[in-house]
């Protein structure tokens, strides 16, 4: 079986080896040996704290299942 390509391999969870400032808002404070989300774009590495995650998370989620949903009715229009 060949391996299946992965979405998501850009986005991890990491814990901060020192203080960090949450790429979204720089007001959010992420604390040394907090966890936080670290995604690869290019070059460069964005970390967010836990707060700005979820929300991250929960879009990513949306647009998957948005995905999804066109996996499961394919061509139903325009193809009749
Ligand atoms: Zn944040």
């Amino acid at each position: 079986m060949p391996k299946l390509k992965r979405l998501l391999m850009s986005a991890c969870f990491e814990t901060a080896q020192r203080r960090r400032h949450c790429s979204r808002n720089q007001e959010h404070e992420i604390c040394q040996g907090d966890k936080c989300l670290v995604i690869k774009e290019n070059m460069s590495k964005n970390n967010y704290c836990m707060e700005c995650a979820a929300l991250i998370l929960q879009k990513a989620q949306e647009e998957l299942n948005q995905l999804a949903g066109e996996l499961e009715s394919p061509y139903q229009k325009g193809h009749a």
